[in-house]
Parts: C-alpha cells; structure tokens; sequence
C-alpha cells in the first residue's frame, strides 16, 4: 500500500483517485470544491485542506488538473518563499495527468530536477468511463526507472501504460491523439446527420458503419446521436463526459505544435474552427456549449 496526495478530483481525477483507494492505496485528495472532496472521503479517503497537506509523506503525488496554468501555479507558485515542489520529498515519484502544453510539461519537470525531485508528465486516454472503469491508457513521458516505480499506481488506474520518451513525450503523445479524436467525432457526427435527413434511423446507421470501414471508436463507445447509446453523455443531455472547452483547449494545443514544427495539420484545423463555432453557439444560434461533452459536436449538424 502506497501513501498516494491526489490533486484535482474533477470528471476524471475523482474516479481515479477512487480507483486508487479501491486497489488498497491511502489517498488523502484535495480539490477546490468541496463536494469533490466528499466523494472521495465517502469512498474510503482522506481530504487535505491544501495541496501541501496532502503530497505530505506520500510516496506518490497524482495531479489532474484543467490546464497548464492551473498545474504551473500548483507545482511553482511560490509560498513562504518555498514552492509545492520543495514540500515534496525527493524520493517520492510526481505524476501529472493533465493535459497541458509538451513545453509546459518540460518546463515543470526541469524545475523538479534541479530539486532532485522526479517527474513524470502522464496524461491519459478513456475518457471518464474508462477513469470509472481502470481502464485508462497513460502516455508517459520521462526516466523510464521512475515509470517502473510507478507502475503499480498507473495500474491500479489503466489499463495500458506507455513510455512515449523523455519529458514532455507524453503530452506530445496526447495531442496527436486528441487530434484525432476530434476529426473522427466531428466527422462520425456529420455522417450520422446525413444519414437522418435522408431518412435513416441513427441507430440502424450506427451499426452499419461499426461493421464498415467507417468504423471508429466514436461509434464504438461514444455515438453523438442522442438515443443511440445507453450510458454516454448523448444520452443525458451532453452532462458530463469531456468538456467543448477542454477539446477546444487540445486542438490549441495540437495547433501550437503544428506551429512549433513547422507541420501542416488541415484536420486539425478544420476541427478546431467547428467546435470553437459550436462552442460560440454554432449555426443553429443554440447557447454557449462549452460546458457541453464534446460529442455535443452532433448539434452542429442536426437541428
Ligand atoms: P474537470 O474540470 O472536471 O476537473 C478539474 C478539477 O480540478 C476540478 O474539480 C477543479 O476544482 C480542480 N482544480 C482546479 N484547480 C485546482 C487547484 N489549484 N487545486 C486543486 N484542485 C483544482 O476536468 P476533467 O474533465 O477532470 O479533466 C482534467 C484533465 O484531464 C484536463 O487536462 C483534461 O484535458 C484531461 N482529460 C479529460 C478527459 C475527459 O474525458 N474529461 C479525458 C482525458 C483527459
């Protein structure tokens, strides 16, 4: 049993942290909203009344954060002259899961090395279902002896865990992938629609295309057509799930890097433009969806 300080118990942090307390690990979790925090005490876990009490002796700090500002200010925000990295000891292993910017990730570990602390950038695939289920994939990026270390609690929240490379490599890792995920929802959404104006039942089309080759995970776990899937956020008004905000936040990520590289990302672009016209209220003049599951992307295209 580990001694695990859990920080962000949002959609996806909260099931993981519940994960770990499942697996017989001593999770003391803080978050900024109190009923976070009661979840994971009614779990079996302990709450902390700030970050720094909860990476207090624990032998692993998880953090699950929004966005790269937020896990900036967590780790280097100075206080007392001291920052959350030195109330860390050395030998415990830091995993951020956020998504957050490759430089970013890079940044906030060089800061942990030249503490002789360890770092680990490890943001994940699954969306919540597969932080309810373990069943998360990790994209990890840093020593790989400190990935070994930390084998157990990625297991114990996962299903697959990958070593992508040096820091930051995971964080590169989940961009493309994010990417990709965007082109196949927005497209998977536009199919269906199309399918449904010339007189298709959504459901019927759905399974078609699953045995096809226009196969994808969308339509595997994740249809966007309201009624089509029992258990996702189609189905329950587009609450909970990942957040239009949050993609749009990926695909500025996988933008940047497109810029950084000097790569050409067309899909990309294309997708991140649909969803931020989604977002700002889309053709159909619906409200802001920002808050929306990213599936929400159908609304663009059915009325
Ligand atoms: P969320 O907004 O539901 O949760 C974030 C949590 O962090 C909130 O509970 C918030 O109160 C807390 N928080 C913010 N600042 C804090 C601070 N300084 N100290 C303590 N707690 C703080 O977001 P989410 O959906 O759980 O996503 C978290 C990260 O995971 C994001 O980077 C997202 O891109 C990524 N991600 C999400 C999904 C998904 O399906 N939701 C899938 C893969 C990756």
């Amino acid at each position: 049993m580990a001694r695990i300080g859990f920080i962000g118990l949002g959609n996806m942090g909260g099931p993981m942290a519940i994960n770990l307390i499942k697996a017989g690990h001593d999770v003391v979790a803080f978050d900024l909203v109190e009923a976070a925090l009661e979840r994971v005490r009614a779990a079996g876990g302990r709450s902390a009344a700030s970050a720094r009490e909860a990476v207090l002796d624990a032998n692993f700090v998880v953090s699950m954060l929004p966005a790269g500002r937020h896990v900036e200010s967590l780790y280097l925000q100075q206080e007392n002259n001291a920052c959350l990295l030195d109330e860390i000891a050395p030998e415990t292993v830091i995993i951020d899961c956020s998504t957050i910017a490759a430089e970013t990730a890079r940044k906030v570990a060089a800061a942990a090395r030249e503490r002789t602390r360890r770092m680990l950038d490890a943001p994940v695939s699954g969306g919540v279902g597969g932080a309810e289920a373990g069943t998360l994939t990790f994209m990890i990026g840093g020593d790989a002896e400190v990935v070994e270390a930390a084998r157990p609690v990625f297991e114990a929240m996962g299903r697959n865990v990958f070593h992508a490379g040096d820091a930051g490599a995971g964080q590169v890792a989940k961009m493309c992938n994010n990417m990709l995920l965007a082109v196949l929802m927005t497209g998977t959404a536009e199919a269906i629609a199309l399918g449904v104006a010339n007189g298709l039942d959504p459901s019927v089309l759905s399974d078609i295309m699953k045995q096809s080759s226009g196969g994808n995970w969308a339509l595997n776990v994740y249809n966007p057509y309201p009624g089509v899937m029992d258990g996702v956020p189609a189905s329950r008004d587009y609450s909970g799930g990942f957040q239009v905000d949050l993609m749009i936040k990926d695909l500025t990520l996988a933008m940047e890097g497109a810029a950084a590289s000097g790569q050409s990302t067309p899909m990309g672009a294309l997708a991140r433009s649909l969803y931020v016209l989604h977002k700002n209220g889309g053709a159909l003049g619906h409200d802001d969806a920002g808050g929306l599951d990213f599936s929400s992307i159908q609304k663009l295209f059915s009325s």
